[in-house]
């Protein structure tokens, strides 16, 4: 989750107050500078966009890229989190792995881009990842209950309109979105996925279920192997990674990343939930390494009260202090 949180005392860790914990959203003047940066939108656009096919589409919300001709990444530039679904197509169907903010209409998006039947396939379950599952009628997240609830829970008006308004949002809204009422309804999974499921789209595209726990418990990565790509969701982008949330297992997430560098001949790519949509895989190991480096007390960093972003070449870690064990 590439989200806003927001720091209610600089100095105490018990006061991190995530987006997904059941409180009230805090004023936007009180997000820590280490996760939201001050006028963030000002490095954009990112070097990588320039070098991809945009695909003109009806919406100002998205920006659409082709990665290849049945990979397409739907990018949402204009929100803080930057969030990135794919849709991945094979040859009797398609599945959009992620459903963004849901600020824009994704389906109607999605019914420009193919005729092919699309269903979801969540990577995990932060709002910024589920926000128009609401727009489909068929959704799989892992089979986890964590997954299942946050998808029912949805997300209230309350906790979301901080991503909706001032610093989060550099261009206006879609005309039709309501800021004082929006929220993301409450949907069902149709379909619990396991580890190693296999997800057979026709056309010999078939993307493999791999377990990645750690950034949250039901966390998912999907692997094409006859394309040689990753999604990752959130268990790699490149940007800050959150390792700081109350949801997240530092153990478990590490040693996700070892599972993934023990299986890196198997990919080139990852394309991940946030900010460019795609990364050679090389970081893979180096993400590793960073954080035993973090363990080890090693590593470049920034601190706002208990929290801390390290910085490393193509990416970060936002971690808490009381998660470095040595
Ligand atoms: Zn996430």
């Amino acid at each position: 989750m590439k989200q806003a949180y927001w720091v209610l005392s600089f100095f105490l860790v018990t006061t991190l107050v995530s987006c997904q914990a059941e409180k009230p959203a805090q004023d936007i003047s009180d997000r820590s500078e280490i996760i939201q940066p001050q006028n963030w939108w000002e490095n954009l656009p990112r070097p990588i966009y320039s070098s991809l096919e945009k695909i003109d589409v009806g919406q100002e919300w998205y920006e659409v890229y082709k990665l290849s001709i049945d990979t397409i990444a739907i990018y949402e530039p204009y929100q803080f989190e930057e969030a990135i679904s794919f849709l991945v197509l094979g040859k009797d169907k398609g599945i959009l792995i992620d459903t963004g903010t849901g600020i824009g209409n994704l389906k109607k998006l999605i019914q420009e881009l193919t005729n092919l039947p699309v269903s979801v396939v969540n990577t995990h379950t932060h709002w910024d990842h589920i926000g128009a599952n609401s727009q489909f009628e068929t959704i799989a997240c892992f089979n986890h209950p964590e997954c299942i609830e946050k998808l029912i829970a949805g997300m209230g008006n309350s906790r979301l309109r901080p991503s909706i308004t001032g610093d989060s949002i550099w261009k206006s809204l879609p005309e039709d979105l309501d800021v004082s009422t929006w929220k993301i309804p409450s949907v069902k999974p149709t379909e619990l996925l396991e580890d190693g499921d296999n997800i057979d789209l026709g056309g010999g595209r078939i993307l493999e279920v791999i377990h990645t726990p750690g950034h949250s418990p039901g966390s998912i990565c999907l692997l094409d192997k006859k394309n040689r790509l990753l999604f990752t969701g959130d268990t790699f982008f490149p940007g800050p990674l959150y390792a700081y949330p109350e949801d997240v297992d530092i153990d478990l997430y590490r040693a996700s990343i070892d599972l993934l560098k023990e299986r890196i001949e198997e990919y080139d790519y990852l394309c991940s939930g946030h900010n460019d949509p795609w990364i050679k895989s090389e970081v893979i190991p180096r993400v590793a390494a960073a954080f035993e480096d973090i363990m080890e007390g090693k590593g470049d960093f920034n601190q706002d009260g208990e929290l801390r972003r390290y910085y490393f070449e193509g990416f970060d870690i936002l971690i808490r202090t009381d998660m470095i064990k040595d």
